[in-house]
């Protein structure tokens, strides 16, 4: 018999979703009627004409924005095994709306948006695997479900790609990082991460927000270790934007 968080979590997180099903279609952030809608996302062309798109031209590595011929600040210590990385969006009011429902409420289908915004991304082109961030177990019972997975899934029907949670595991559990500095987030998650079974694979970690990018390093330098033949990340929404 699983604790009551668990059961709990899932039988909310079902309710939810059953409730978008039979609601007429509302927009998931706002709740204004979806007149025209995209595919089977349910988020209404006002909200998603409010994601600002990351603009070019961006660091090679982590895909912040630069000025050209300065160096990042972003990635400049980064260690080895994450190729590069790119996000669809800045986290406004907006997009960090859509990742709470999808995070917290247990709103599935804002990930099928979320998607739709992503499938550009740069590191898409080609044969490759999604490899959803995962959660810590501890956290992973409480929610009930990965908000990465939920993307990840979305995305892999939306470009056909195959999604693989099971190659990427934590291996313990790492304290929360928004209090952290990034120097701390970085041994934070230092091996924090396995991966096993990951051997030739076009890897491609999907998240939910780009912050420091700490945990896609981290989870990146396992699935190189694990013989990918190249490991990139993608995230739907990047929160640092660049002062001045
Ligand atoms: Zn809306
Ligand atoms: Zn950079």
């Amino acid at each position: 018999m699983p604790p009551f968080a668990e059961r709990f979590a899932g039988w909310r997180a079902s309710l939810a979703d059953l409730e978008r099903w039979l609601l007429p279609a509302a927009c998931l952030l706002c709740e204004a009627p979806v007149a025209e809608r995209e595919g089977d996302a349910l988020v209404c062309a006002l909200c998603r004409s409010r994601w600002r798109a990351i603009p070019n031209p961006v660091c090679d590595r982590c895909g912040q924005p630069i000025v050209p011929g300065l160096t990042c600040r972003i990635c400049s210590d980064w260690g080895p095994g994450l190729r590069r990385v790119r996000s669809a969006v800045w986290l406004g009011d907006s997009a960090r709306r859509a990742v709470h429902r999808l995070k917290y409420d247990g709103w599935w289908r804002v990930a099928e948006a979320m998607a739709l915004a992503m499938r550009d991304l740069e590191p898409l082109t080609g044969q490759v695997s999604l490899i959803p961030v995962p959660l810590g177990s501890r956290r992973a019972r409480e929610r009930g479900y990965n908000q990465s997975e939920r993307i990840a899934a979305s995305l892999g029907r939306l470009i056909g790609a195959p999604v693989r949670p099971d190659l990427l595991r934590r291996t313990r559990e790492t304290q929360t990082q928004t209090a952290l500095t990034p120097e701390a987030r970085a041994a934070n998650l230092a091996g924090a991460f396995a991966c096993t079974g990951a051997g030739g694979v076009a890897a491609v970690l999907v998240d939910d927000v780009f912050t420091t990018g700490a945990t896609l390093v981290s989870a990146g330098a396992a699935v190189a270790a694990a013989g990918a033949a190249s490991v990139d990340g993608i995230t739907f929404a990047r929160a640092i934007e660049p002062v001045g």
